[in-house]
């Protein structure tokens, strides 16, 4: 074969096993550490049910985080207890959203029970409520079918929030990827093999029917405030999201768990950021750390490129991420001033 020929067309065969590779880029680009964020920050989308408020501060106040929100992912008493803990270890830093409680869900009452819940979580400081993905795929009413998202039975719960003036979030459905089968042409293979559990692959309801049962009720309650998390969980598809804050006026989404999918197509994501600025909070949903934290301001702030992204120790998928290199006025909105918003707090 011609020499060149067979230079082009060469290709490796090889058994160095997926999970010991790991190369390290030689690439020479400008490394700005970003040790505080511009702008004092909000964490909107955090758990700190396991942690003490007083080690959560100390990393809060290392990284310049204003407040933090916990999203409790307990119920009952046990939310009513941590939400109290949190709020008094310093008031002012801690805030909480509340979790959606099921149990009962077979009761007749179930809406009624779940406004008065939703009721007490606010009169002792709750700042939301959070419906989880189990909504849609696995919770099951008293007739043992799948609850729908957009079932009407809970149409109460989003009315009573909109009356409290508290936001609900949305995490509906997962990445696409988690919709596909765990085989070698999966973009997060990796995080899939390290948590088979997380896939959805076979599940009778598909990703596209859960964020369209999701987008109704938010167009079905346009008094009520909606948070979607991480990204709406479209953030491979920003145009959908696009579409959807253009449909919806009571929407926010946050960037939780999304640098790595927003990093890595910055060019969109910085035009996204540009247009939606008064609609996007920034959250990390990953526990609170100071090199965690640096990370998301590296990526929110500069233009450096090729970096590594906050994740889980899973990794969500190979590849690396860009800054966006927002402008101070997008900034101010996305660390703080949105969230200040929904926290119905003032922006002094
Ligand atoms: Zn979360």
């Amino acid at each position: 074969m011609d020499k060149f020929v067979a230079m082009v067309s060469a290709k490796a065969e090889v058994d160095l096993r997926l999970s010991d590779f790991a190369p390290r880029s030689q690439l020479k680009t400008p490394v700005h550490t970003v040790e505080r964020p511009r702008f004092p920050a909000i964490d909107y989308h955090n758990h700190l049910d396991s942690l003490e408020p007083s080690d959560v501060l100390r990393v809060l106040d290392a990284c310049g985080v204003e407040r933090i929100v916990n999203i409790t992912m307990r119920t009952g008493e046990a939310a009513l207890e941590t939400m109290e803990s949190f709020h008094r270890a310093a008031p002012g830093r801690f805030a909480t959203i509340g979790w959606m409680d099921w149990s009962g869900v077979e009761r007749h009452d179930f809406a009624q029970l779940s406004v008065d819940r939703l009721e007490r979580l606010v009169e002792h400081g709750a700042c939301g409520i959070k419906f989880w993905k189990d909504l849609g795929l696995t919770v099951r009413d008293d007739s043992g079918e799948l609850l729908r998202i957009d079932d009407e039975r809970l149409a109460p719960i989003f009315e009573k929030a909109a009356e409290l003036g508290v936001p609900v979030m949305f995490h509906s459905a997962d990445p696409d990827a988690f919709f596909e089968p765990i085989d070698r042409f999966n973009e997060r293979y990796e995080e899939l093999a390290a948590h088979p559990d997380w896939s959805f692959c076979g599940s009778p309801v598909s990703k596209s029917d859960l964020l369209e049962q999701r987008d109704r009720v938010i167009a079905r309650h346009p008094k009520t405030t909606f948070v979607c998390a991480h990204m709406a969980e479209s953030s491979e598809n920003l145009n959908y999201v696009a579409d959807l804050l253009d449909k919806n006026a009571n929407l926010c989404v946050d960037i939780s768990a999304r640098a790595a999918e927003l990093g890595r197509q910055p060019y969109t994501a910085r035009a996204f950021f540009l247009k939606y600025a008064d609609r996007i909070l920034f959250g990390a949903d990953l526990l609170p750390e100071v090199d965690m934290y640096c990370l998301y301001y590296r990526f929110l702030e500069t233009a450096d490129e090729y970096f590594d992204y906050p994740s889980h120790a899973s990794r969500q998928g190979r590849w690396n991420i860009y800054g966006l290199h927002l402008p101070d006025d997008v900034l101010r909105k996305v660390y703080r001033e949105n969230a200040l918003r929904l926290l119905n707090l003032d922006s002094n």
